[in-house]
């Protein structure tokens, strides 16, 4: 109920002014955003990477409007792939079960593309970032958004595929389409990552209950574990994080032939608990100046860290 009234409130240019502006923000931003540019966002890359996690980064911002904005949205992805390579980051690991799994890969809405007024656009400039990315080793992760585009992110992604076979899916199994959807991207190579669903949807698209969001996530996890592709498991759910694991014993999947995925700033104990035990660990970075979208979905995925910005703002006073 609350998530609900968050994501409704953040669509009012209102509250995000408001957000926006209020200087205790930044405190509440810097746990969850490594930073405004490449340099900061590199930093958090270098740290992550030494402690033994893989990383995909996000350059902020979302439901682009124009082509400049589209155009300068793909520079800053290609700029951060420069340096990343020049850092030598994007290097492949050993092992990844026959898929490349870089330590530093990138994530991007096509959204922040021109994915709304021009799909062609948004189509070519991600498949700038991806020949980038292929020329450094490493991959490119298209994010979902919400359920209007997810038709034409899955057909933008098997374009690209045909070209950039590593181009990661994302799947989110509040939607009820979602297990069809695993089955048919389970194949060999296919790199997905499966989340529960960060956006608000209608009931007649999407499990509303958390517990049904769960189930779907179980079911939706086993397809893609008995499958043959290479299965991204993004949670921060201690009990699906344990039937994963499970499930891997079940389905003999070495710990290279799937990973994790997690959130910069949430569960880091748990991050570094599963490198520890030999899992590969992949930690979201987002970055930019752009931040209130995934912040406010950040704070509807968890009302307890209105609490948080709560703290930030009576330590203020
Ligand atoms: C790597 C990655 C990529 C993602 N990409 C997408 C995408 O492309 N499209 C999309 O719709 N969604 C995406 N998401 C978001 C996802 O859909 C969920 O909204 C989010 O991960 C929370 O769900 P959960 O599985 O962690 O479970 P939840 O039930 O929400 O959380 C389980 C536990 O995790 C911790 N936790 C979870 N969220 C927070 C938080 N915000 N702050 C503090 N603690 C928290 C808490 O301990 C909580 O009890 C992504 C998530 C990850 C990890």
């Amino acid at each position: 109920m609350l998530r609900s009234v968050i994501l409704a409130a953040a669509r009012s240019q209102k509250v995000e002014r408001l957000v926006e502006t209020a200087p205790v923000s930044r405190d509440v931003v810097k746990r969850f955003v490594a930073g405004s540019g490449t340099g900061e966002a590199l930093a958090a890359t270098r740290q992550l990477a030494d402690a033994g996690l893989c990383i995909t980064l996000d350059n902020l911002g979302e439901d682009t409007l124009t082509a400049e904005q589209a155009n300068a949205t793909k520079e800053a992805y290609l700029e951060l792939l420069a340096a990343l390579g020049h850092a030598g980051l994007t290097a492949p690991k050993e092992g990844g079960g026959g898929v490349t799994v870089a330590t530093a890969e990138v994530s991007l809405k096509l959204s922040a593309l021109g994915q709304a007024f021009d799909e062609q656009l948004a189509e070519k400039n991600a498949r700038e970032i991806c020949e980038a990315a292929a020329a450094l080793g490493t991959t490119v992760t298209l994010d979902m958004e919400d359920h209007t585009t997810t038709d034409s992110t899955l057909d933008i992604l098997s374009r690209l595929r045909r070209d950039h076979p590593g181009t990661g899916a994302v799947l989110q199994a509040y939607l009820r389409r979602t297990e069809g959807d695993c089955r048919e991207l389970a194949t060999a190579g296919s790199r997905v990552r499966l989340c529960k669903g960060a956006y608000k949807e209608p009931e007649h698209v999407a499990y509303q209950a958390p517990l049904e969001v769960d189930k779907s996530y179980v079911r939706c996890m086993n397809i893609l574990m008995a499958g043959e592709g290479y299965p991204m498991l993004a949670t921060h759910d201690p009990r699906l994080i344990a039937i994963a694991q499970d499930r891997a014993r079940w389905f003999d999947r070495s710990p290279d032939e799937f990973e994790f995925q997690m959130l910069y700033g949430i569960r880091p104990e748990e991050q570094a608990r599963l490198a520890r035990a030999g899992h590969t660990v992949r930690v979201y970075v987002p970055y930019g100046t752009e931040w209130y979208g995934y912040l406010m979905r950040r704070l509807a995925e968890r009302p307890a860290n209105l609490a948080f910005f709560g703290r930030a703002l009576i330590s203020k006073k």
